[in-house]
């Protein structure tokens, strides 16, 4: 699955990071995507973990994809 974070929606909240520290980080100021992040969504635990962190993202910010899925 693709992950990123649109850095013009994020406003820094670090819930991300929080929820999924396999996949995001926060980095000056905003959620990033660790290297490898995305990766780690092919274990579907994750994959479920970074979907509830996107549905809870304040400003919807987490742009997900099936692509890889
Ligand atoms: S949860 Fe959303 S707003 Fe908060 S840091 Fe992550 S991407 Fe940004």
């Amino acid at each position: 699955m693709k992950v990123s974070v649109d850095h013009a929606q994020c406003y820094g909240s670090a819930e991300c990071a929080y929820r999924v520290p396999s996949v995001f980080a926060f980095e000056d100021g905003y959620g990033v995507v660790l290297p490898g992040g995305a990766e780690a969504t092919d274990a579907p635990e994750v994959r479920e973990r970074v979907r509830e962190a996107a549905e809870r993202c304040p400003s919807q910010a987490i742009r997900l994809s099936a692509e890889g899925e």
